[in-house]
């Protein structure tokens, strides 16, 4: 079971859906469909004079959405049937799916709104919510309108057949050409929080905070290797050079292995050293 009523949004109306009920089709995979209102957007007058007009029309979707404010309504619950669509003949479109939310977002279809929103915590908790259902992050029927007179792709099968993410350009049955030449992908991409470690549960949080912890003790505990062995090879450096031709070779290595292993004698790290010549040496730890 998903999410019935969304916790962020604000309540439109009674909460019941006048005309609306139990899906027809409950074992069809659950879908979205997106609509925009043509109307005014961005004050919260505005979000309930379109609220208002919706259930006086009795057009309502299940969301109301402002792109603008990131304000979220809602009608009715999701795993019941919303108002927004007309019937494909004897299909009832609103009543398709295990859940069918719709979306009416406060735009119009010729400007896109992905172009312009400032989507934040709401619809990412819309997303949320959607994805609860099972609602696969992918568009079925294809492309979306993009004009007025674009003749978008509304096939009846794969509406009747496939879960996702839908427009009303989409939809058999109806004529409409909302929401427009969104962009498909930001949308959906917009309901992850980058910053957030949203879908991680509590085991998996803490496994993670753990693996961080010892990463980064190993990273710090390789840094200070690495100064310490930045300091020895800044001083046999100077040793070879001032050294002459004649200097034992032998007596280098013994050098460089007895100044490394005491550059990190507290990291307990073995360390191998190789003197190939007087002027190339090259200490390494395994
Ligand atoms: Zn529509």
């Amino acid at each position: 079971m998903g999410e019935i009523w969304i916790p962020e949004a604000e309540r439109l109306g009674d909460g019941v859906i006048a005309g609306a009920g139990a899906m027809d089709a409950p074992n069809a995979p659950p879908r979205v469909v997106w609509h925009t209102t043509e109307g005014s957007s961005g004050t919260s007058a505005a979000f309930h004079g379109t609220a208002d007009y919706l259930m006086e029309e009795n057009y309502e979707p299940h969301i109301l959405y402002d792109p603008i404010t990131d304000q979220l309504g809602q009608f009715g619950p999701l795993n019941q049937s919303a108002k927004a669509l007309a019937n494909a003949g004897s299909v009832r479109t609103n009543r398709t799916g295990r859940v069918c939310i719709q979306i009416e977002v406060m735009a119009k279809a010729g400007t896109p709104f992905t172009g312009y929103w400032r989507p934040g915590k709401n619809f990412r908790a819309l997303l949320r919510a959607i994805r609860s259902w099972g609602v696969p992050d992918e568009w079925p029927a294809g492309r979306l309108a993009q004009s007025y007179s674009d003749d978008s792709p509304r096939p009846l099968t794969i509406w009747q057949t496939r879960g996702g993410h839908y427009g009303h350009s989409n939809i058999p049955g109806n004529d409409h050409w909302d929401p427009g030449a969104i962009d498909t992908a930001a949308l959906l991409a917009a309901g992850t929080d980058p910053t957030k470690e949203t879908f991680m549960l509590p085991e998996e949080k803490k496994w993670m905070e753990g693996w961080f912890g010892a990463l980064n003790a190993m990273a710090w505990g390789n840094k200070n290797d690495i100064a310490a062995l930045a300091g020895t090879i800044t001083a046999l450096t100077k040793l070879l050079a001032a050294a002459d031709n004649d200097l034992d070779e032998a007596a280098i290595a013994t050098a460089v292995e007895q100044a490394v292993a005491k550059a990190l004698r507290e990291n307990t790290v073995d360390v191998d050293v190789t003197v190939h010549d007087k002027t190339a040496t090259t200490p390494k730890a395994s």
